[in-house]
């Protein structure tokens, strides 16, 4: 696609951006029309303490497009953040965790143990994100304590003071706040004690490691023993076996999460998922 050299040249490398920026261009467009479409929603992913008990879900967003079909955030979170997006997919995230709420009713509402857990971008740190979290919050009539935030731990790393800030608004708020993927974003351990979070979630390369013979629990184990000592629960994600479930069992962790348990599943799926459950363990 090179052009003649002459009053319109660009050299060779700059085909390449322009068509990285078109492409990105094209995903922001797509999820401006996508967004008027209601082609975006969240699915939950239960999560259960050692007994059995559900004690609350993970909401990850979707992007169900009518031609390519689900599309993995992967794809679309980068330039929702770049482009501010991400504001509008985050408010229907937790639309969808208040609607959620709703259909579970009350029960699931007074219980205190019982959390949905949505993801924070580190851009929106940078915004007034209290105000709009609180904002649809109060549109729907749900307590910020019915909310966990997971941010990343190299998240915290980022404007730490700032942040630090942030974070104590929000738990003053009511809102739960766990360290999603601990363990990979290299957190500096003497702060730790300092961040104003509950909640540490040991990311899934560690859960996939304790495959590995009897050294494989080892960073596992350091993480929960850490937690215990700064007074944090543990949250495990990415269980997906039963050896890895039981080997969990036997530690001192609030909840996990995984697909050995559930898939994240639509809303509607997600509330005949809860009901079948609790009606196995009763
Ligand atoms: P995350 O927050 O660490 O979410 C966990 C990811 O692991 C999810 O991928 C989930 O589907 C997947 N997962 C759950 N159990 C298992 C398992 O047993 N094995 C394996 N291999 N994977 C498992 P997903 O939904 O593709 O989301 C990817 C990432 O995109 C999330 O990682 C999160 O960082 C981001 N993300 C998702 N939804 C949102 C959102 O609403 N807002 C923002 N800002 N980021 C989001
Ligand atoms: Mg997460
Ligand atoms: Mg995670
Ligand atoms: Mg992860």
């Amino acid at each position: 696609r090179s052009k003649k050299l002459g009053g319109n040249s660009y050299s060779f490398y700059e085909p390449a951006l322009q068509e990285i920026i078109d492409q990105r261009l094209q995903i922001e467009r797509e999820i401006i029309s996508s967004i008027k479409k209601d082609e975006f929603s969240a699915y939950f992913q239960p999560q259960l303490d050692r007994k059995g008990n559900i004690i609350g879900a993970e909401a990850l967003i979707r992007w169900n497009h009518p031609e390519k079909g689900l599309i993995s955030p992967f794809h679309f979170i980068p330039v929702a953040e770049q482009s501010g997006l991400i504001h509008q997919l985050q408010h229907i995230v937790l639309r969808d965790a208040c609607l959620l709420f709703r259909s579970l009713g009350n029960r699931y509402i007074n219980d205190n143990q019982f959390t949905l857990a949505i993801n924070i971008s580190a851009c929106q740190f940078r915004t007034e994100l209290n105000q709009s979290l609180l904002g649809t919050l109060e549109e729907y009539g749900l307590s910020p304590q019915k909310i966990k935030l997971e941010i990343t731990e190299s998240m915290l790393m980022i404007d730490r003071d700032h942040t630090i800030d942030q974070i104590k608004q929000l738990k003053k708020e009511g809102f739960w706040v766990s360290i999603d993927d601990f363990g990979t974003g290299y957190s500096s351990l003497s702060y730790l004690h300092s961040f104003p979070v509950d909640e540490l979630k040991i990311d899934r390369s560690f859960i996939d490691n304790m495959h590995d013979g009897e050294g494989g629990t080892a960073i596992v184990d350091t993480i929960i023993d850490l937690a215990e000592n700064l007074g944090f629960t543990v949250m495990a994600e990415g269980v997906e076996t039963q050896k890895q479930m039981d080997v969990l069992n036997q530690r001192n962790i609030r909840g996990m999460q995984g697909f050995f348990l559930s898939h994240p599943l639509p809303a509607d799926n997600f509330t005949k998922w809860v009901n079948s459950h609790t009606t196995k363990v009763q």
